[in-house]
């Protein structure tokens, strides 16, 4: 089933849940904008290359839409379609006062030189400029993309509209960043690893946890659960995967990346297969990377008690299905990895207030949204007697569905 099929079907489960007019829910279901952009640049060799550029702008009924731009050669329209809801949802279970929305190119950042990549991110921005804004839509980093992209694309903005530093969030930290802004999904989701583990009396110390993914998200999470004295037993990206039943010393893990640009050879852990990583033995698992990694083909194999979704929809629902019947809990993505818009928000407003606040301060914000979210979801499931992921999905299209409702239908 692809994103967006999943993604619909969930929804439409939430909304059957809350009982929802059948008018309203076709409302939210159809993106408030769909925009696809032809983005063609010249390499370095002087030769021509045509990318295609999409922004999903969902839904604008509790504020301006939010969402990161993903760099990635999957990127395509119903993925973005789906990513974008899934911000609506997020952004409305977090509280902030955003919709959702989601970008992205089609391309391997990987093969693109750093002027080749500025060329892109500007000739999008070009394309886009005059769709986006502070209190329209607020792009952010997402796979492939980082703090230099916001960069390129706040300077290319600028162009048009003056100095804009709200205009993206995520930046570098010289261009308005908010501190704390890089490490905030990682550590957003260990906040929520800590509520959840809390329910049923257990902590970090001492679990052993499996993460899929090492990148900003992963990384983050595996210092932090690391710091927390969890034992790290498993690792893995796109580079290969390595084990270590005692725990991974995370700081030398990341060293050794840093040094060799893998994973593999490690000397503290032994190598693995990377496909052994979401069935690997651990009693919690944490996808940090791509969608629909858990599905009907290893989902009856996963070891773990707890799964924590990190990355956007990770589990489909078909391996959703197994794993309920299995008895895992599993913390949804629209939950789970709300940290990094959490902290974008902050970032948007000390942007708009002109002032930066210091980085214990965001993690201290950080982690009383990520409570109260948590706390939030766990009534709505007793309300309506549902699981955590429909629990957050009821949650997320409830506030929705309020702020739709009041706004009224008048054309
Ligand atoms: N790309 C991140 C996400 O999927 C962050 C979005 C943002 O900060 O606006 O939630």
């Amino acid at each position: 089933m692809n994103a967006l099929a999943a993604t619909n079907r969930n929804f439409r489960h939430s909304a059957r849940i809350l009982g929802l007019d059948s008018k309203l829910e076709r409302s939210l279901l159809i993106p408030f904008r769909e925009i696809k952009v032809e983005c063609s640049i010249p390499k370095d060799d002087g030769s021509l290359a045509t990318y295609v550029g999409f922004r999903v702008q969902h839904d604008n009924a509790r504020g301006p839409m939010k969402g990161g731009i993903r760099y990635h050669p999957e990127v395509d329209p119903d993925e973005v379609n789906a990513l974008a809801q899934l911000m609506t949802w997020k952004t409305a279970v977090a509280d902030i006062p955003y919709g959702g929305a989601k970008g992205g190119i089609g391309c391997n950042p990987k093969d693109l030189s750093l002027s080749e990549l500025e060329r892109l991110t500007r000739v999008f921005t070009q394309k886009i400029h005059d769709l986006i804004g502070i209190h329209t839509d607020v792009p952010a980093p997402d796979m492939g993309t980082n703090p230099q992209t916001m960069a390129w694309i706040l300077d290319e903005y600028s162009k048009f509209y003056g100095h804009s530093p709200a205009v993206v969030t995520g930046k570098p930290i010289d261009l308005g960043g908010s501190l704390g802004r890089d490490a905030a999904t990682g550590r957003g989701c260990v906040f929520a690893t800590e509520a959840l583990l809390a329910e049923y009396g257990k902590s970090i110390n001492n679990l052993k946890f499996a993460i899929q993914g090492f990148g900003n998200v992963g990384s983050w999470v595996a210092r932090l659960i690391h710091k927390r004295g969890g034992k790290v037993v498993a690792v893995s990206d796109i580079t290969g995967a390595v084990k270590n039943p005692n725990g991974l010393n995370i700081p030398e893990l990341l060293a050794h990346k840093e040094k060799t640009g893998s994973l593999e050879g490690f000397h503290g852990g032994d190598d693995m297969d990377t496909t052994e990583l979401l069935v690997h033995k651990c009693d919690v698992l944490i996808p940090c990377a791509l969608g629909g990694v858990l599905n009907r083909d290893n989902a009856a194999n996963v070891k773990a008690k707890f799964i924590i979704e990190a990355a956007n929809h990770p589990t489909d629902p078909e391996a959703d299905e197994i794993l309920s019947k299995k008895g895992v809990v599993i913390l949804p993505d629209i939950y789970a990895n709300s940290g990094g818009v959490t902290v974008s928000y902050f970032e948007w407003v000390q942007n708009i207030q002109g002032f930066m606040w210091d980085e214990e301060k965001v993690n201290a914000e950080l982690k009383k949204y990520m409570t109260r979210g948590f706390n939030n979801i766990k009534d709505t499931c007793k309300t309506h007697d549902c699981n955590l992921r429909m629990g957050a999905f009821a949650l997320g299209v409830s506030r929705v569905a309020r702020a739709t409702l009041l706004r009224g239908w008048e054309a």
